[in-house]
């Protein structure tokens, strides 16, 4: 081969997140192109010793323009103090953002052991000082990151309708001259009208692209859908957003009945959904539900139904959610705070909503979750500081582990 192979040897190579690791095998890279993977030392390959190489991490949801938090944004409860906390961030937000947040967040995504990530957008792609920042995460670049853009909409005032949609398109637009991968993100029900919802499906459905909504994350959201009452329906009035004629006498399931006709429907948080919802949810394979672990126990939420709906054949992906209700953007430390939650499960029940679930629910080109010969090698090196991945790889997420991205060693 050309001066570009590399080799590399490790204790443990992950190939499918969910089956066993080979031992003491041997990885060859060419052009950042995977070429072979075989058990045994490669007396001419870099040795990396008693470490564990996996599928490249993704997260499947986030939102960077709050990645220059030092802090979660506080009160977190009630939920609807919270958000009015962020909202006024916003308002406070300093002149170059969200440059310098997006900057910040990318890096530290880099820095964790994350190759891909689902990225809520409300912001302008097309800004010339964004331009080099997005342009490291497309599909094809040699920084081993890979981005799925989705834009968020949201206006609950019919009048407002139509600009939120061209909006949309714009974004479509603008990601494809970007060459990066696109998505739309009606934000969630308490903020999205249904008919803004419907006319995103039909765009979404037309472009072939996939949609993510937070959906059943509080009691209160699914009051106000159902009553329209409560401290969301509070927030509205306060904000002077209430609209007439569009809550009460609802659930979020014409929500999910939208987001499974797409290409790929996330469903973010979910942390309320009932048990028929899950079963539906269950027999639709275009949907993901996406949790955020210590997000979800940073708000105090009740026990999260992911379990339960893996247990029913339905796919589950882990996002961080954002800075404002994280204290990092770690993927990694999500699944090593499933572990330490989950003594139960293991890493073959882990690792693969963190990559192969996550890779398929972001539609990723690049990033299948997976180390496959002939695709771009994507991957995360996980080291163990007491050197417990020495004899047992069932350690891969024990709390002292660190991982980072396994940049390709070539010339
Ligand atoms: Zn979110």
């Amino acid at each position: 081969m050309g001066s570009l192979e590399s080799r590399i040897t490790a204790k443990w190579i992950w190939t499918e997140p969910d089956q066993p690791p080979l031992e003491n095998a041997t990885l060859i890279m060419s052009d950042g192109l995977l070429v072979d993977i075989h058990k045994g030392v490669d007396a001419t390959a870099q040795n990396l010793g008693p470490v564990a190489i996996i599928p490249g991490l993704i997260n499947a949801h986030t939102h960077l323009e709050f990645s220059g938090q030092h802090e979660p944004t506080a009160p977190m409860r009630p939920f609807a103090n919270w958000i009015k906390g962020v909202v006024a961030q916003r308002r406070q937000a300093p002149a170059d953002y969200p440059q310098s947040a997006l900057a910040a967040g990318l890096d530290e995504l880099r820095t964790s052991g994350t190759i891909g990530f689902g990225e809520i957008v409300t912001y302008d792609l097309a800004r010339a000082d964004l331009a080099a920042l997005v342009s490291i995460c497309t599909d094809d670049h040699a920084t081993n990151i890979q981005g799925r853009f989705f834009r968020e909409v949201f206006t609950l005032k019919p009048e407002n309708i139509s600009a939120q949609v061209t909006m949309a398109q714009k974004h479509l637009q603008v990601s494809q001259e970007l060459g990066l991968a696109a998505g739309l993100s009606p934000h969630a029900p308490y903020t999205v009208h249904p008919q803004l919802f419907s006319e995103v499906i039909a765009l979404a459905n037309s472009e072939r692209v996939p949609v993510t909504m937070h959906l059943a994350e509080t009691q209160d959201e699914l009051q106000l859908l159902a009553e329209g009452t409560g401290s969301l329906a509070q927030l509205l009035q306060d904000f002077d957003q209430w609209p007439t004629g569009v809550f009460g006498n609802r659930t979020v399931r014409t929500e999910l009945e939208g987001l499974a006709q797409c290409v790929s429907g996330l469903v973010i948080h979910g942390n309320y959904l009932t048990p028929d919802e899950l079963k539906w949810i269950s027999g639709q394979p275009s949907l993901t539900l996406v949790y955020c672990p210590r997000t979800h126990a940073g708000f105090g939420h009740l026990d999260h139904p992911w379990r339960r709906l893996m247990e029913l054949g339905g796919q589950v992906a882990l996002g961080t959610d954002s800075r404002a209700s994280n204290p990092d953007l770690s993927i990694f430390r999500e699944l090593q705070f499933l572990q330490g939650a989950h003594p139960d499960l293991g890493p073959l029940d882990l690792l693969p909503l963190a990559t192969s679930k996550a890779g398929s629910a972001l539609v990723m080109k690049n990033s299948s979750g997976r180390l496959v010969r002939g695709e771009r090698f994507l991957a995360t090196l996980v080291r163990s500081p007491s050197h417990s991945l020495e004899g047992d790889w069932t350690n891969l997420l024990s709390a002292e582990n660190e991982a980072c991205q396994l940049i390709s060693l070539q010339a």
